[in-house]
């Protein structure tokens, strides 16, 4: 870890806080896209030192004994709730068979060859600076950083430099959506397991390599479900919903809220943590189903003699 993690000129996008590369694009891709927006007064693009000078900060939060909750204070970007999950045990190696790992298999998501100490960040905050790196390192650090999709991106690279360039795995099926690469981006498909103990597994819906992540409570057993904007905690306790977008609110069809729902349905998931820390108490893996089931008959025009 090095300090100074504020101070570099690496653009990112102010409306999505995705990390960009020059020379930058007329309009961020990932903002231009129908599940984003531009704002009315045009593209904005900010830098990492320009956000660290604005006085802004990283906020942590214990959510459960081993999961802290990390927020940019003021919001910034989309203003993500993003997840630190603490590895089960103290020293971590990248989960996979990947003897023998090289720059010609770097686009898998097999073994880091490293051995590293730290846990999952799961969703990437679009700031950085010393005091967040330290505040992070403190609770464990970071072995490996998801976003569960390109919204969600953030600073990746940044922060996988101040975490001695932990792997940055990306869904195969959306690295078009990456708008900065660096050797630590790792592709992978379906499932990974990027600290031992903490799985990701796609989804889609929102986008075809939309993640969840997976994390168990050391405390009680329980099966935590990261939703991120896949399978999101909405105010009534026990639903959950799922969007195309939010912003715009655009719905999916029944086809795609089964499908996300059939590919979680063999886990005995209890909580559900949102991308705006919004949460399912407990039950988790019935919310899904039953929501799932709920939106399907709704989007499917079950219940139109009530419109
Ligand atoms: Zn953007
Ligand atoms: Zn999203």
């Amino acid at each position: 870890m090095t300090t100074g993690r504020g101070e570099s000129d690496t653009p990112l996008c102010a409306t999505c806080g995705v990390e960009a590369a020059e020379p930058l694009p007329e309009v961020c891709p990932v903002c231009e896209d129908e599940r984003q927006f531009v704002p009315t007064g045009g593209q904005e693009w900010t830098t990492v030192r320009a956000l660290s000078a604005s006085g802004r900060s990283l906020a942590i939060a214990e959510v459960e004994p081993g999961l802290h909750a990390l927020r940019t204070e003021p919001r910034t970007g989309i203003g993500q709730t993003c997840y630190l999950a603490t590895a089960p045990g103290a020293v971590t190696t990248a989960s996979g068979t990947g003897a023998g790992a090289s720059e010609a298999d770097s686009g898998d998501s097999r073994a880091d060859a490293t051995s590293r100490r730290g846990g999952l960040l799961f969703d990437v905050p679009p700031f950085i600076d010393d005091a967040a790196v330290e505040a992070v390192a403190a609770r464990g650090g970071v072995a490996a950083i998801v976003a569960s999709h390109p919204h969600m991106y953030g600073l990746q690279l940044e922060w996988s430099r101040a975490f001695d360039d932990a792997p940055v795995f990306v869904s195969r099926i959306d690295a078009d959506w990456v708008q900065r690469w660096g050797p630590a981006i790792r592709l992978y498909d379906g499932e990974a397991e990027p600290v031992p103990g903490i799985r990701v597994r796609q989804v889609g819906g929102h986008f075809p390599g939309s993640s969840v992540g997976l994390w168990r409570s050391p405390v009680d057993g329980g099966l935590v479900l990261l939703g991120s904007d896949s399978i999101s905690p909405v105010a009534r306790q026990g639903w959950v919903t799922f969007m195309r977008s939010f912003p715009n609110y655009l719905p999916l069809s029944a086809r795609a809220v089964r499908m996300i729902a059939s590919r979680v349905a063999d886990l005995d998931v209890e909580r559900i943590q949102g991308s705006f820390g919004q949460r399912t108490g407990s039950d988790g893996a019935r919310a899904i189903a039953e929501s799932a089931e709920r939106y399907a008959e709704w989007v499917s025009g079950a219940y139109d003699d009530r419109i």
